[in-house]
């Protein structure tokens, strides 16, 4: 049986197509966010969903613990669960700046603080965080959520550095624009709308599959291999 994956944000777009690819490729999936009649509709054979609020440690704590009874030990952690909310900074409300905060920075910490000391110790293990191209440089409308994409990096080359001589592989991978309802949050209607009408200069985003075949590739790489960084978007995509 091949090992245990635990994707957050695995009820839509990105998250939810690498859970069916992990299940395609064999894994048990244990499979996190809140809206657990979304993530049990994919209909995913050998998988655990599990209705958590990615902030809160103890429902993430007792999830895993749930599955790795099942399961045995989580051996990968997709990070996958953000959200994005566009606006200009002079009229956004602190409301939705604290959101992105907390889902897309201490999102990412809950799940790596539950299973990391344990695959330092057992020597293997893989953390992929889902970033973005605004985790490396900046847009208009997005000062806040590129700030936290810029944490996401820096926190995951930080601790892939200083885990690096236990084997254990950090892994950031940043896509440009993805078809997925990502933008349907921002509460800014003229802006939602000019996204929309420039993705249609680049003929839409990417499809999530393209997203689950990097974290794949990546992850089925031998342990001793690292793929540090996959950056993907449109070819149309000039920015
Ligand atoms: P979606 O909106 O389709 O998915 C977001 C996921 O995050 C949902 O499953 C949602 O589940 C989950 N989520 C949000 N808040 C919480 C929370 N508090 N607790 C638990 N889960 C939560 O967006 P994408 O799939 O596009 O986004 C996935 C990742 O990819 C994000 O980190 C995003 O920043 C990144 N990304 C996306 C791009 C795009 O163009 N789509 C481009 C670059 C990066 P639920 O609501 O059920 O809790």
């Amino acid at each position: 049986m091949e090992k245990l994956v635990v994707i957050t944000g695995a009820s839509s777009g990105i998250g939810a197509a690498i859970a069916k690819l992990m299940v395609e490729k064999g894994h048990p999936v244990l499979l996190l966010s809140r809206r657990v009649d979304e993530m049990e509709k994919l209909g995913l054979k050998n998988s655990l969903c599990k209705s958590v609020d990615v902030c809160d440690l103890g429902a993430v704590k007792t999830a895993i613990e749930e599955a790795e009874k099942a399961y045995g030990k989580v051996d990968l952690l997709v990070n996958s669960a953000g959200v994005m909310l566009l606006d200009n900074p002079y009229e956004q409300d602190f409301a939705e700046w604290e959101q992105m905060i907390d889902v897309n920075i201490k999102g990412i910490l809950t799940g790596t603080n539950i299973v990391l000391k344990d695959m330092v110790k057992r020597n293997e293990g893989t953390i992929i965080n889902i970033s973005s191209i605004a985790g490396r440089k900046t847009f208009d409308t997005h000062s806040v959520y590129c700030g936290t994409k810029f944490a996401v990096h820096a926190i995951t080359e930080s601790m892939r550095k200083e885990v690096s001589a236990s084997n254990v592989r950090f892994i950031v991978i940043s896509p440009g624009v993805v078809e997925t309802p990502l933008l349907s949050h921002t509460s800014n209607d003229n802006i939602k709308s000019n996204y929309n009408e420039w993705k249609k200069t680049i003929e839409g985003g990417l499809d999530a599959s393209k997203i689950a075949e990097c974290v794949s590739f990546a992850y089925h790489q031998p342990q001793g291999v690292c793929i540090r960084e996959i950056v993907i978007a449109k070819t149309k995509q000039a920015d």
